[in-house]
């Protein structure tokens, strides 16, 4: 399965920043071909990158929308309005959103409903805090988010959607000294949210889905992490804020 790797840049750069980002990456970027390549700007960068993006096989994804396609929703962005600039996907249910700004998850189902009546692709975001791990919840608490945010998605929905398996205890909150999870407990993590899925649709969905991991993976444990057998990908934070550490996370998926 070709690996999908996807960069949140979170509230940083400015236009200018993020147009040199994309001109430097384009030149280092080599095996492009090897993985689905994401870059999630802040909205306020979505135009100029998608006009940088196009003819590449870099593809625009945003980190956040409104469920509805147009209304009194002050502040707020619409799928359609994604669709519109170019996004072909969209971060949803980040622990940030739900931590920072009170989202949950059945928010977060009606947000992943919403994104596929327009024909944009959902990164799901899920994973147990600091709390749950220490109390031994992490596989209640993971089954329970897969549950509620998946609700009432159809079966052949299913395919379109990226599940980002993010451990909150492992986000570096823009430490580059972080430290990720093991690749053997990021492992664990997938291959138990792959068996929900299983039990929620079918073998052959859980077996296509893509589960990619996200907390500080950097270029010093992205093979490691890469190489495991159900880990299909990766959510990069800080280390996908400078090109050369994006596009070198980007070369250990092979
Ligand atoms: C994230 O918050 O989605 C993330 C993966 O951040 P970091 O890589 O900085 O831990």
């Amino acid at each position: 399965m070709k690996k999908l790797v996807a960069a949140n840049w979170k509230m940083n750069k400015t236009i200018e920043e993020a147009i040199s980002f994309v001109k430097e990456f384009k030149k280092i970027i080599k095996n492009e071909k090897n993985a689905e390549i994401i870059i999630c700007p802040p909205f306020t960068a979505l135009a100029a990158l998608s006009k940088e993006l196009k003819n590449s096989k870099i593809n625009l994804g945003a980190q956040n929308m409104h469920f509805e396609d147009a209304g009194a929703f002050t502040g707020e962005i619409s799928p359609l309005m994604l669709k519109d600039i170019g996004c072909k996907y969209v971060i949803l249910g980040h622990s940030e959103r739900r931590e920072i700004f009170n989202e949950n998850d059945f928010l977060v189902n009606k947000k992943i409903i919403a994104a596929l009546k327009h024909g944009l692709k959902p990164i799901l975001c899920i994973g147990e805090n600091l709390e749950q791990k220490n109390q031994g919840k992490t596989k209640e608490v993971i089954e329970q988010q897969l549950k509620n945010c998946l609700k009432n998605i159809d079966k052949n929905e299913i395919s379109k959607i990226t599940i980002a398996y993010e451990p909150v205890w492992a986000i570096s909150r823009g430490n580059p000294n972080h430290k990720a999870a093991t690749k053997e407990d990021a492992e664990k993590g997938h291959k138990f949210i792959r068996g929900v899925v299983e039990k929620m649709f079918d073998k052959s969905i859980s077996k296509n889905i893509k589960i990619i991991y996200g907390g500080s993976m950097k270029p010093e444990n992205a093979k490691e992490l890469l190489s495991m057998p159900n880990i299909d990908g990766g959510l990069v934070g800080n280390a996908s804020l400078n090109a050369k550490s994006f596009a070198e996370i980007i070369s250990c998926a092979n």
